[in-house]
């Protein structure tokens, strides 16, 4: 199944200078059943906490303002606003693992 990406390159935006420029492509993938959540592209190094709606690259239809449910059932993050006004997901610790994303390369060429 050809699934359909929200973005197909990097965006290179005020936030991604903000974080230094520097980013990956990763999966979130599920703890309960290895599934792949989402597609991110998480800016900046460090810890991953927060996904941003403008960063989901899939699934294509997302809704940010309700928890990520995998398809097992298992919660792996809960709407938050952020302190400058975006919504986002708080990744919950142990239900996700991030992992590189085989978009990484496409995104970079
Ligand atoms: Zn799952």
């Amino acid at each position: 199944m050809i699934q359909e990406l929200r973005f197909k390159k990097i965006k290179k935006d005020t936030y991604f200078k903000k974080r230094g420029g520097v980013t990956k492509i990763c999966d979130i993938v599920c703890t309960g059943c290895n599934r792949t959540v989402l597609v991110y592209q998480k800016d900046g190094p460090g810890w991953l906490k927060r996904c941003y709606e403008n960063r989901v690259i899939l699934p294509k239809t997302i809704n940010i303002k309700k928890n990520l449910l995998c398809d097992c059932g298992n919660v792996l993050a809960s709407p938050v606003v952020y302190k400058d006004g975006r919504f986002a997901w708080h990744l919950i610790t142990g239900k996700f693992k991030r992992r590189k994303s085989k978009y990484d390369k496409k995104f970079r060429s």
